[in-house]
Order: structure tokens, then sequence, then C-alpha cells
């Protein structure tokens, strides 16, 4: 039989499944400058946070997170606008479900910056398309310098980050990589490669090889990607 004009126009998937890549550390450690950077050199979507902290003096309402008051996050919970939300450092942090569900449901690529119960939450909900990824400082000594350098907090606040720098520390073992972030531009290679390979995964691209199976069996040419 003689394929027809539309069967060799037969279209591949173009993309494959969307993944949800969580990085978290104890705070100081670098974990908003790595992911920064991943979502500044690739096409992903960065979840932008809901919170009732107070805006450090340098944030941007709507790009570092969305500011609301507790009554307006409380409203949000009950509304169940939230994929996760936890107390963390004694303010409200949350990721809103809308942004994940339309990442997966286009296919894009998410990156979130949260803490050790959001991870567990992400993970819980998306088991295939979680991946998750902590950042440790080389040491708590330099931990402690880069939260008094980076002189954003009140120093009761770093006291608190710094204690709390422990708790968090305990949950490594629910990550599936960790990354010293000593040097940076190594870290951040190495954050970059787990993101690229993470994308490659056989579940991640199952779609692809299911359709070159279908052409190949059909007997037609690849169509156009
Ligand atoms: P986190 O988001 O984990 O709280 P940040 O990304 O805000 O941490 O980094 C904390 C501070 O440490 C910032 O001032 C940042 O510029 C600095 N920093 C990040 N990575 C490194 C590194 N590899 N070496 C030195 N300073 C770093
Ligand atoms: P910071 O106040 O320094 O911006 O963030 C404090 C902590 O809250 C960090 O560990 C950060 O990753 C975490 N965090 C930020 N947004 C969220 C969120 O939406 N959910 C959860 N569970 N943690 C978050």
């Amino acid at each position: 039989m003689i394929p027809d004009e539309k069967n060799e126009e037969m279209t591949l998937p173009d993309k494959r499944r969307g993944l949800l890549l969580v990085i978290s550390s104890p705070s100081g450690a670098g974990k908003t400058t790595l992911a920064r950077r991943l979502a500044g050199e690739f096409d992903l979507r960065f979840s932008v946070s809901y919170t009732t902290r107070e805006p450090r003096k340098d944030e941007v309402q709507g790009e570092d997170y969305q500011f609301v008051s507790r009554a307006r996050f409380a409203q949000m919970v009950e509304a169940h606008e939230f994929a996760e939300w936890a107390v963390v450092h004694g303010n409200h942090y949350g990721t809103s479900l809308a942004t994940v569900n339309s990442s997966l449901a286009g296919g894009v690529d998410c990156l979130f910056d949260i803490d050790y119960q959001g991870g567990a939450q992400i993970r819980r909900l998306w088991p295939e398309e979680s991946v998750l990824c902590f950042v440790l400082p080389p040491s708590m000594k330099e931990l402690e310098r880069r939260l008094r350098q980076r002189a954003t907090d009140a120093s009761d606040v770093i006291e608190r980050r710094l204690a709390m720098a422990h708790e968090e520390l305990t949950h490594y073992g629910e990550y599936d990589y960790l990354v010293v972030n000593d040097n940076l531009d190594q870290a951040y290679s190495k954050l970059r490669a787990i993101y690229v390979a993470a994308g490659c995964t056989r579940i991640r691209n199952d779609a692809l090889a299911q359709a070159l199976l279908r052409e190949a069996a059909a007997g037609v040419p690849v169509g156009k990607r």
C-alpha cells in the first residue's frame, strides 16, 4: 500500500514529559543562587511561592515571592490553592497548585526553591515527575559566614536560621541528589548535569520512543519533529 500524503506527514511528539525539580538546603547554602542561574539558562518555569514573610529590601513582588497577608494565605489554604504549604522559620510558605498543574499539562519543567517539607509533599503527589536535589554547604562555618554576609536578615533571624540548619540537614536522605556548594561554578555545573540527565530518563521520553515504534511498524518515513 502506498502511504498517502497524510501518513507521510505523521508527526512525533516534540516534547518530553515535564519534570518537577525541587531544590532544598539549609538557609544560606546557596540554593536560590543556583536555582536562579538554572532558570536563567534553561526554558523552565520558576515556581514563585506565596509567603507571609516580609519582603527583604531588594525582593520584588511576584518575582521572588508573592507576598501575602496571613489572612489571605489562610484563605488560599481553605480553597485548596496550594500544592503544598509549610511553616518555615515562623512564616508560611506555599506552592501554587495551578502553577504545577499548568506546567505539567504544557510539558514545561518547573523549578522549586522550597524546604524539605515541601519537597516531601511534591514527591508524594508527583512521584514520577519529581527530582529532588539537596544543596549542602561545604561547612557549617561557611554557612554562617554566607548568612551573615548576605546581610538580608536581622541577627536574631540569622541565629534562628542557623539553629534550624541542623534540623534541615537531617532530611538529606529524602533527596535523590546532593550537591556541595563550595565553588559556585562547580556546584552549578553539577546541578545543570542533574537537570539535563533527568530530562533524558526513559519515562520522560517514552511517548517519543513509542511514536517511533509506531512509525517503524507502519513502514512510513519518520515524520517531522
Ligand atoms: P539560600 O537560598 O540557600 O538561602 P542564597 O542563594 O541566598 O542561599 O546564598 C546565600 C549567600 O551566599 C548569598 O549572599 C550568595 O551570594 C552567597 N553564595 C552562594 N553560593 C556561594 C558560593 N559557592 N560561594 C560563596 N558565596 C556563595
Ligand atoms: P527565605 O525566607 O529565605 O526566602 O526561605 C526560607 C525557606 O522557605 C527556604 O528553605 C525556602 O526554600 C523555603 N520555601 C520557600 N518557598 C516555599 C514554599 O512554597 N514551600 C515550602 N515548603 N518552603 C518554601
